[in-house]
């Protein structure tokens, strides 16, 4: 089992079953959503997420449609702020950012995503396959 929590620690949730490697994603949507140069985003089981604690304290953002669906929706704590898990369109997977989790997912990042809208401060300086826009799911 692997275990996540937000940084007030009144959220707090448990996946049962593998997660994805992490694809760290550049776009500018997800800089603002995580204040940092990109979100290490990754996919659990929908089946094994349950929440330990705290959903009542969850809270989704949408916001407005750019280009075509799906929306672009971050979950977060209403206390702290932090990111937290989200079901993704069609249900089967439920997505979420490597640095809420306080176990080790056993996975690591593989790919950039969305470098058309690189931080201009940031370097990469990985050999990871690098995307200009969205990739296709793993
Ligand atoms: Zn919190």
């Amino acid at each position: 089992m692997i275990r996540g929590s937000c940084l007030c620690g009144a959220v707090a949730f448990e996946i049962e079953g593998s997660l994805t490697p992490i694809q760290l994603c550049h776009a500018a949507r997800c800089r603002k959503a995580t204040g940092g140069a990109f979100a290490p985003e990754l996919l659990a089981p929908a089946t094994g997420f349950r929440w330990a604690r705290g959903e009542d304290r969850v809270s989704v953002y949408e916001a407005p449609l750019l280009e075509e669906p799906p929306a672009y929706r971050r979950a977060f704590c209403r206390t702290c702020g932090s990111p937290l898990p989200i079901e993704m369109p069609g249900g089967v997977f439920v997505g979420l950012l490597a640095g809420v989790l306080d176990d080790d997912p056993g996975t690591q990042p593989f790919r950039h995503a969305f470098l058309r809208q690189q931080a201009a401060w940031y370097t990469i300086e990985d050999e990871l396959p690098r995307f200009e826009w969205r990739p296709p799911r793993p």
